[in-house]
């Protein structure tokens, strides 16, 4: 067997024939490897002979796909499975075979309880049955779906040529290949993507990581960093990670020469131009480079320049402090009931990613976050201009999903359409911008350079297919030869009408019709008699109208002729030139949007930064104004996800409250009954913060902020039990990040620490981290506790405030006023609170009764700091009658009529028996 250039092993006209790629070279070697051990009269490897490719080390791995003893006596398609399956492991292998996409062995075994399909055997291997499921071709995306969304990743592995290709070069079997590796980190299908949140693919390495949407080209890295924070922040959709770096990440290695190929990927000779990365941030970026591209069969999608994060300038939030302030998750995991689902007014998916992302991140640098905020007050103050650019971008297209699409060349032809179409949404926003504005809203990013708009609104029709195959995707008159192709091909459906007459005449068959068949192209059809007649009896005709019977049915006969076999010819070449010339056009389209990828993307990040404005606008709610010093003012402020719970319950309103922490009074300590809103307020608190640095408005009548660095956020006793952590270790540990890490700049709040553990132990720590906050760290700090012994702290720390939530008392039921006043709670309400929670009424007699048996003793100077706790000694039998005590533990409330009933045979029978006693 011989084979010329590798690249003729694929069909003509695959998109990938071009590629001259290491990767696409390794890959196709691989095949090489598999139908050498097919043939038997194969040329010697070519792998072990390239030195190009034995100094990468390609080639070396694939060899062992096929040499293992677990592939050995497999059939050469089971052989080419085995060799794949060598090249991605890790990966399930959608296998091509026809119109399924096959997978085999433990895949299979996966694959099929994954997706819910049944598993059959196929032959046998080494004696074993081997286990197989399969899905449809034409169907598989939403399969595809399925299988990343569980978190699996899929080797896509097609079909190189067709099978008379494989049977020219004398193959027992057609070429394969990965063409791509679909994983959840780097999908570009609509299908296998949310459309509010970008899909990063985060890679850690020691020392610094790096992260990019394939989606959007967004690239970023940052040193050293905080990994927990990290993934807080990003949510990635996939990790890879160095060894051990992360239990759960995909296995990766950075590349030796990683600031070369980093800056070979972006086409420059050194990385400096592009600002000052450290080692590891360099390592983290080419290797995210390095898998992307692995993925893709080696091509890489538009990515922007990275760009080194650091972490100067943004908001520090830990991991814990994102969880408890439900920033875009809630606690459950979900969307719902979060800051972001709360102040989402945005109408494009790119406006929700850059909203969340800026949620996700808030800025810490005063000049940037004004900035901000002078576009959204551009946009509150001019309702019409809002109004005309929520127009324009209300169903505005995806660009930059539709670019990734383009660069990777998977796209189809809506998303040349979206281009065209955004870039039209993104001129009309612009004409409507007219100045003077902020910088923010500068309509210049809107009109990209070389914009290929008119060029695509000329080219395309009017009505696009939904495949670029399907063809009709460009205009008529765009291109000369294009309609002189299609004229030609209609041209030759006019002149097939014509010979069916012509033949109809010429073969005296009145009945006769030509029909197009799949295999067999254009044939003459007649019935069985009219067929049978003309076999017998030909009529004399030239050669070239002589009819040739080629097939006979059981009602009809098929004839062809010189002629019609000429013309079939024709229209099939004129079908298939115009198809190959609409491909020659869509690439030529694909290429103007690449080249102008850069000026389209930074249009729809403008697209996706005023929507954000102008949603943040829509709220009309406060600007804030935001200081270098330590303010936190805050007038009548609302938490907006609760406030919007209570709206929506139509309960009552929300109570605004005021906060005041600046300097002199930093360290505000909150008392106040379970239930009365102190957890409430603390939160809404810090979401103003997050808010505003986000450069949103406030949902407050005024406010004046200075700009913190970081913000904390703790609640006590938050269960970590799967984790292996009791709960009081959990909130000891986070209390330790903030005491570490926490500054004169920082924002604390800190929600009932030390309730994790016992009484005088948890306020013996409340208390002293309420000292360090306030004498040592100086971070401005909101503190509620249920421990009322803290507010003896009052006259000792000059700074502290002491507030409580208001609750007023109304025929011996607590009613919670949800308003903070100044002072401290006067007793607990926890009794109350738990008739509310509908603690059976025994319970809450002895309760109280124990309370009041309590605040005797501390009146009686018994001292509140004793360590003998009174609620353990043992209470004194009283002598009761035990008809009595049968009767104070029922709950006339709680019966049924028919267990009072019982109940009274009960007592009855109790009285009998002590009578007799
Ligand atoms: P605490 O932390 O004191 O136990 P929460 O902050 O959890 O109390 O609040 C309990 C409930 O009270 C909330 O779920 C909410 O329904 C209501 N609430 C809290 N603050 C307010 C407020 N300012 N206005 C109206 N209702 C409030
Ligand atoms: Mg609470």
């Amino acid at each position: 067997m011989r084979f010329g250039p590798l690249s003729r092993l694929r069909a003509p006209g695959d998109s990938h024939s071009s590629r001259t790629r290491e990767g696409t070279r390794a890959k196709t070697l691989a095949i090489v490897a598999v139908m050498d051990r097919e043939a038997p009269t194969a040329a010697p490897p070519r792998a072990s002979g390239d030195p190009a490719l034995r100094a990468s080390g390609v080639g070396t791995p694939r060899a062992q796909g096929v040499d293992t003893p677990r592939a050995s006596g497999a059939t050469p398609a089971l052989a080419q499975w085995f060799a794949v399956k060598a090249e991605q492991p890790e990966a399930l292998i959608f296998f091509r075979m026809g119109d399924f996409y096959e997978m085999f062995f433990e895949d299979a075994e996966l694959g099929s309880e994954a997706l819910s399909i049944a598993m059959s055997f196929r032959g046998e291997h080494q004696g074993q049955p081997v286990p197989m499921c399969g899905v449809p071709h034409h169907s598989h995306e939403a399969y595809l779906a399925r299988l990343i969304r569980r978190g699996f990743r899929v080797a896509i592995c097609d079909q190189l040529e067709t099978p008379e290709q494989a049977k020219a070069r004398r193959a027992a079997i057609i070429a394969r290949g990965i063409v791509r590796v679909v994983t959840p980190g780097t999908v570009t299908e609509d299908s296998l993507l949310e459309a509010f949140r970008p899909a990063w693919l985060l890679a850690l390495v020691e020392g610094g990581a790096a992260w990019l949407d394939v989606t959007s080209g967004a690239f970023e890295t940052e040193a050293g960093a905080d990994i927990p924070a990290l993934l807080a922040r990003l949510e990635p959709a996939e990790v890879i990670a160095t060894d051990g770096l992360w239990p759960s990440a995909t296995p990766a290695t950075p590349p030796r020469d990683a600031p070369g190929r980093l800056a070979a990927a972006f086409g420059v000779s050194t990385l400096e131009g592009f600002g000052s990365f450290s080692a590891p941030e360099i390592a983290a970026a080419a290797m995210v480079l390095d898998y992307v591209r692995t993925t893709q069969n080696g091509a890489l999608p538009h990515l922007m320049r990275p760009v080194p994060r650091g972490t100067a300038g943004v908001l520090a939030m830990d991991a814990a402090t994102r969880r408890s302030l439900e920033l875009l998750r809630n606690e459950r995991g979900d969307t719902r009931s979060t800051l972001l689902h709360a102040v989402d007014r945005t109408l494009t998916g790119a406006g929700a990613r850059e909203l969340a992302a800026r949620i996700a991140a808030p800025l810490a640098e005063r000049s940037a976050i004004a900035a901000r905020h002078d576009a959204v007050s551009h946009l509150t103050a001019e309702p019409d201009l809002r109004a005309r650019l929520r127009a324009a971008l209300k169903g505005a297209p995806d660009m930059a999903r539709a670019l990734a699409r383009l660069s990777l060349d998977r796209f189809a032809p809506r998303d040349l359409a979206a281009l065209r179409d955004g870039l039209a949404r993104a001129d009309a926003m612009a004409q409507a911008l007219c100045p003077p504005l902020p910088h923010l809203l500068a309509p210049e990013a809107l009109r990209p350079p070389n914009s290929p708009a008119a060029e695509l609104a000329r080219a395309l029709a009017e009505t696009l297919p939904a495949r670029l195959e399907d063809g009709g995707v460009v205009a008529p008159g765009y291109d000369g030869e294009l309609d002189a192709l299609r004229r030609l091909r209609d041209d030759a459906r006019g002149a097939i009408a014509a010979m069916q007459m012509e033949l109809a005449q010429a073969w005296g068959v009145a009945a006769l019709k030509i029909r197009h068949h799949q295999q067999m192209g254009y044939l003459a059809e007649m019935p069985a008699a009219a067929g049978e007649k003309l076999l017998r009896d030909p009529p004399k005709l030239a050669g070239e109208y002589a009819p040739q019977h080629r097939q006979t049915m059981s009602s009809t006969l098929r004839f062809t002729c010189g002629a019609l076999a000429d013309l079939d010819r024709k229209l099939n070449a004129a079908a298939e030139q115009a198809a190959t010339r609409e491909r020659a056009i869509a690439q030529h389209l694909r290429k103007l949007c690449l080249a102008a990828a850069p000026g389209i993307t930074a249009a729809a990040a403008a697209m996706a930064a005023i929507d954000v404005h102008a949603a943040a606008a829509e709220l009309g709610w406060t600007r804030p104004a935001m200081t270098d010093g330590v303010d936190f003012t805050i007038t009548q402020g609302r938490h907006p996800v609760v406030e919007e719970a209570l709206r929506r319950a139509r309960g009552p309103a929300f109570v605004p409250n005021d906060s005041e922490l600046s300097a002199g009074s930093r360290v505000c300590l909150l008392t106040g009954p379970n239930m009365a809103g102190k957890s409430t307020y603390l939160r809404q608190n810090a979401l103003m913060l997050v808010l505003a640095q986000a450069g949103l408005f406030v949902p407050a009548e005024a406010a004046r902020i200075g700009v913190a660095d970081r913000l904390f956020s703790r609640v006590g006793a938050s269960d970590d039990l799967a984790g292996g952590r009791s709960t009081f270790m959990v909130e000891m540990t986070e209390t330790a990040a903030i005491l570490n890490q926490a500054g004169p700049r920082s924002f604390v709040i800190l929600d009932e620490v030390g309730r994790g553990t016992a009484t005088w132990d948890g306020l013996a720590i409340a208390w002293a981290v309420l000292e360090a906050l306030h004498d040592r760290l100086r971070a401005r700090t909101l503190f509620a506790t249920h421990f009322h012994e803290l507010t003896a702290l009052a006259g000792k720390l000059p700074e502290l405030r002491l507030a409580t939530m208001r609750v007023r008392e109304w025929k011996g039921q607590v009613v919670f006023l949800h308003s903070v006043g100044v002072g401290a709670a006067e007793r607990s309400w926890g009794v109350h609170v738990a008739r509310l929670a509908g603690v059976p009424r025994a319970v809450l007699a002895r309760a109280e009764a124990v309370l009041a048996a309590l605040e005797a003793r501390g009146r009686q100077g018994g001292g509140a700091l004793s360590d003998e706790l009174p609620l353990f000694t043992p209470r004194k039998p009283e002598p009761e009658h035990p008809v009595l005590d049968a009767l104070a533990e029922i709950d006339p409330d709680a019966l049924s009529p028919r267990d009072a009933q019982e109940a009274l045979y009960r007592l009855r029978a109790l009285l009998d028996g002590s009578r007799a006693s």
